[in-house]
């Protein structure tokens, strides 16, 4: 890890704000190699019909979501709006948990009330998205959602709610199926019980 980069990105709030912001880069020759070994390991046949091509899908689809490309998320609008909440919800994304290499899907649902800066619409889910895209937890997705929200808008009135159903839980471990919901309230979602009531309501 690099110090420097650690050092440049302080603590903010008192979490650690090295947050990767660029999509990393695969290595893919390792992985389509990988592939094959995995095929190996699991006591299958790589030559045989129906799995040639496996190792090269397994790796195209890694580097897929790894390198996965959000586009522009910072284009801001200034208003004067700024007693209204906005919500934004319906944003459906697709993670991986960092502790078994499995899927997890969210519905996640963001609400702020803006500074000055109003955020693009489509924006949220773009912001969404970039931070789906890695090895990841539910909470600590939700954590960097809110966190990207308050740096590109400058509010700290945030809050994010995520519904998530992990693989890793349904398809092994206990095998239930499940809904994990987790929320960030940071400002006045966080000490204003009205705010936080109506914001919970309005994404119902
Ligand atoms: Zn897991």
């Amino acid at each position: 890890m690099n110090i420097d980069h650690l050092r440049s990105n302080g603590h903010r709030n008192g979490r650690s704000a090295l947050v990767q912001r660029k999509p990393k880069r695969v290595d893919y020759p390792r992985l389509l190699a990988l592939g094959r070994e995995l095929l190996l390991a699991i006591g299958e046949d790589p030559e045989r019909e129906g799995l040639q091509e496996t190792p090269r899908r397994w790796a195209d689809s890694w580097r897929e979501f790894m390198e996965y490309d959000p586009g522009t998320t910072e284009t801001t609008f200034s208003s004067s709006a700024s007693d209204q909440m906005v919500c934004v919800s319906g944003i459906r994304v697709a993670s991986l948990c960092e502790h078994h290499l499995l899927p997890f899907w969210c519905d996640v649902s963001i609400g702020y009330i803006p500074n000055e800066k109003v955020l693009g619409l489509s924006k949220f889910a773009r912001i969404a998205q970039q931070f789906a895209h890695r090895l990841q937890l539910q909470e600590q997705l939700g954590q960097q959602i809110a966190d990207e929200i308050t740096r590109i808008t400058g509010t700290q009135n945030v809050a994010v709610v995520l519904k998530g159903e992990h693989y890793c839980m349904t398809a092994r471990g206990i095998r239930s199926p499940g809904r994990m919901t987790s929320s960030v309230m940071r400002g006045v979602f966080r000490t204003e019980s009205l705010t936080r009531m109506e914001f919970l309501r309005l994404i119902e």
